[in-house]
């Protein structure tokens, strides 16, 4: 089948592990890790001290700009404000909540009854104040994002989840379709766009059944079904396959008229408009090999990862790795102590089978990264230059394009890790250091 956006990859999407079963809720936890930062852009500032009751759905750290809020997943006494683990790997101001099991709710959580009348100004506010993120992973600000001043004649809710074994966004439409097409008309509310598409990649027969009986009568929105092909949730690649533009790196979706928003986002502003929710909890798969019950689990954000993966059985004895996300742009954990944050859409378990690792990495130079790179770099170059610590090389490469989707790593016979060492590379440039 043509490929519609240049480069990537087809691996087996393992997503039978988790898909089709039903949503399952974990028990609360005893005690929440409230990261600071949960999105791209500044640290929020703690709004809550030591020894503060807290109520589930209270904001607890704000800040200015890019900053997006953080809320109390659950109510009860702030036991500790310190350093914390991130899914991230780094040590995260977070404010640690015990859990009072009396789920008493913050006042501020509210519905807006007449949300069909709310301004762009005003849904675009309640964006913001209930902390909405990209929950696809990208945790960019949804409220900054919606509000670009720019014509928009094509917005698109992105229901690709493209990368293998997550079937977080899939389950969400399987049970909750109702909610996102809400939210997708909330978001149209405030960007105005002249037309909707919901993109979803075809391996999703359910929930496309599913979309297809709601979307019957909504002349507007059109549900588009996308040939299976990682990474068409990317944004670039996804505006590329539904409209044919093509954007340049540096550029945003809407200098080419569009903007996308995962599934999981327009949910999240369905449950802040019309229910008054922040975001609290998020679907989050937990999955692999490694992992004794795969599932799909409603989560509250500071849930540590550890219980997540008990809620699914807990890990077998052959686990070689647990990843925060999928397995090709996920984040390896060190431990599992690191909370579920609100772009936390999978928990993957692998074995020992699944470690392709080869401990004699040398670059053979077969040139197939090139050929699946969707930025059109040259990821072999990329990687010499990293291990040099050549800035000066790796700027001329356009390292700083690269997205970390990982098909150059994937389709790489002498399975380096080049993913990895992109992301020193990168590091490298932004703080302008050479040997
Ligand atoms: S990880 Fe970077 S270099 Fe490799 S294919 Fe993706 S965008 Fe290209
Ligand atoms: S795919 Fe791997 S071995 Fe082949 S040129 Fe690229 S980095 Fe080298």
């Amino acid at each position: 089948m043509k490929h519609l956006f240049y480069g990537g990859v087809h691996p087996a999407d393992k997503k039978a592990l988790s898909a089709g079963l039903a949503l399952k809720k974990i028990e609360e936890p005893k005690q929440v890790i409230i990261p600071m930062s949960q999105h791209i852009g500044a640290s929020a500032t703690p709004l809550v001290a030591v020894g503060d009751v807290v109520k589930k759905g209270q904001k607890i750290g704000d800040g200015e700009g890019l900053c997006v809020p953080v809320h109390a997943s659950v109510s009860g006494k702030v036991v500790a404000v310190e350093p914390r683990r991130h899914p991230n790997g780094k040590m995260v101001t977070s404010i640690i909540i015990e859990n009072d099991f009396q789920n008493t709710l913050d006042t501020t959580m509210i519905p807006h009854e007449e949300a069909a009348s709310l301004s762009r100004e005003e849904i675009i506010a309640i964006i913001r104040e209930a902390g909405i993120v990209g929950m696809g992973g990208a945790t960019f600000s949804t409220s900054v994002k919606a509000a670009v001043d720019a014509k928009i004649d094509t917005l698109i809710a992105n229901a690709c989840e493209c990368e293998p074994y997550i079937t977080a966004d899939d389950t969400l439409l399987r049970t909750n379709a109702k909610q996102v097409i809400s939210g997708i008309k909330l978001i149209a509310q405030a960007v105005k766009p002249d037309h909707m598409v919901l993109a979803i990649e075809d391996n999703k027969k359910e929930a496309i059944a599913e979309l297809k009986k709601l979307l019957a009568n909504e002349e507007n929105i059109e549900l588009r079904e996308l040939p299976t092909r990682y990474p068409q949730g990317g944004e670039r690649q996804l505006v590329q396959a539904v409209t044919g533009r093509e954007i340049v790196p540096g550029q945003l979706p809407s200098t080419v008229g569009c903007m996308v928003f995962n599934v999981a986002t327009c949910d999240a502003v369905y449950k802040a408009v019309c229910l008054g929710k922040p975001v609290t909890e998020r679907i989050v798969t937990v999955t692999g090999e490694a992992v004794k019950n795969p599932g799909n689990f409603i989560v509250p954000t500071g849930t540590p990862m550890e219980e997540v993966i008990g809620a699914a059985g807990g890990l077998t004895e052959d686990v070689w790795k647990v990843i925060s996300g999928g397995p090709m742009m996920g984040l390896a954990q060190p431990d599992i102590c690191a909370p579920v944050i609100k772009g936390t859409n999978a928990i993957l378990c692998l074995s020992t089978a699944q470690n392709g690792e080869n401990p004699n990495q040398t670059c053979i130079r077969c040139g197939k990264c090139l050929t699946v790179c969707p930025t059109h770099l040259q990821p072999l170059y990329m990687n010499v230059y990293t291990k040099k610590k050549d800035v000066e090389a790796l700027e001329q490469y356009h390292i700083l394009d690269c997205i970390e989707c990982g098909c150059c790593a994937y389709e790489c016979p002498a399975k380096l890790p080049l993913v990895e060492q992109f992301r020193i590379g990168k590091q490298l440039v932004r703080e302008g250091k050479k040997s």
